[in-house]
């Protein structure tokens, strides 16, 4: 593409075209639904469009509008939610569908009044204010902020750049042509930095190749630039895999508050900086038994890694604190990765058994 003043109406004409279909977008002259926009904003936080479209289009199945959503049970909320991570989302997800359905259903198309609502914050609101309601605001996510810093040569690093990427494209959301179709111009953002504006940028495709400084000095993917990362801190701890002869599983409910709140899990220690030597491990297992380490499980999380051992042990009757499950339908328990992962181990591990290969990990 030869270099020629480009901008808004550019990238509108490109999203006429390449736009990316997904499952809460309207259709070209459609109108969106809050409802639709409003779940997928917080289903996208901090996870990839296609890590989500399978979880919304079954929840959406589930939970085809407010009211429905707002009118289950906590459990059933959770268990759909259950892999998406950050349950704390789930949790406030279902506070904000009580409070909109509590007020008729409709959701407020101001950020102001989104903003009063239950889990959301600046960025979803300006996200849903824009694509549901076609207010003129920019939403800084990820891909905006990359595209922003690369268009205006920002050399600030991040996090700190946050208020200039923002005046930034705020300038360039401020074009008529912008304004005239607030929703697309966000969504066109968007789908620019996720296809063509991305870590190695596709420079000879962008639409915004005329205006973008960035490629004009020749070094695009040096932007946006970023502080150094701190260190992730690492945690260890000790899970427990408790079947009876009937083939039933240890369960456990964790606390209704902070990390996992009010997940199923795994009865487990504590996760801490050190790791646990496997007699200090065992001597906070449920119930005594024939325990036996069968394999580690490795979990990120934002802001620690965590490294579990994994101990199983089989026994005739189970007498410890918690709930029995059967081990073949653990599918609808609201269960974590973390925990999947555990359960995964240590059906693994019995399969091994099973076939005679021996103790693995
Ligand atoms: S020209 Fe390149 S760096 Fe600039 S916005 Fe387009 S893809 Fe991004």
């Amino acid at each position: 593409m030869p270099d020629r003043p480009a901008g808004p109406p550019d990238l509108l004409r490109w999203y006429d075209r390449h736009r990316r279909t997904m499952p809460w977008r309207a259709l070209p002259g459609e109108a969106a639904d809050p409802y639709r926009v409003w779940l997928s904003e917080i289903m996208l936080q901090q996870t990839t469009v296609a890590a989500v479209i399978p979880y919304y289009n079954r929840f959406i199945a589930r939970f085809p509008d407010v009211h429905l959503l707002a009118a289950a049970p906590a459990d059933a909320v959770m268990s759909a939610w259950a892999g998406l991570g950050y349950y704390a989302r789930a949790r406030n997800l279902h506070a904000c569908a009580k409070a909109v359905s509590a007020g008729g259903g409709q959701f407020p198309g101001t950020i102001e009044g989104l903003l009063t609502l239950p889990g959301i914050g600046p960025y979803t609101a300006r996200a849903v204010a824009a694509i549901a309601f076609g207010v003129p605001v920019v939403p800084m996510d990820g891909n905006v902020e990359r595209i922003a810093a690369r268009l205006f040569a920002i050399t600030t690093p991040l996090p700190a750049a946050k208020p200039l990427l923002a005046a930034a494209a705020d300038r360039l959301g401020d074009h008529q042509a912008a304004r005239a179709r607030a929703a697309d111009f966000a969504q066109a953002l968007f789908d620019l930095g996720a296809t063509i504006c991305t870590r190695a940028p596709a420079c000879g495709i962008c639409p915004l190749a005329g205006m973008c400084a960035a490629r004009r000095a020749g070094n695009p993917a040096d932007f946006p630039a970023r502080a150094a990362k701190p260190v992730r801190p690492t945690r260890h701890g000790a899970l427990f895999w408790l079947t009876d002869v009937q083939n039933r599983v240890l369960l456990r409910r964790r606390p209704p508050a902070g990390l996992l709140g009010g997940m199923t899990e795994l009865p487990g220690t504590d996760w801490l900086p050190a790791q646990w030597s496997e007699s200090a491990a065992l001597a906070a297992a449920p119930m005594a038994a024939p325990w036996r380490r069968a394999g580690r499980v490795r979990h990120v999380f934002t802001h620690f890694e965590l490294y579990l051992d994994l101990f199983t042990a089989r026994v005739p009757t189970i007498t410890a604190e918690g709930f029995l499950r059967d081990t073949m339908s653990l599918a609808d328990e609201a269960l974590p990765s973390v925990m999947r992962k555990g359960i995964a181990l240590a059906q693994a591990d019995a399969a091994g058994d099973a076939a005679g290969l021996g103790q693995r990990g």
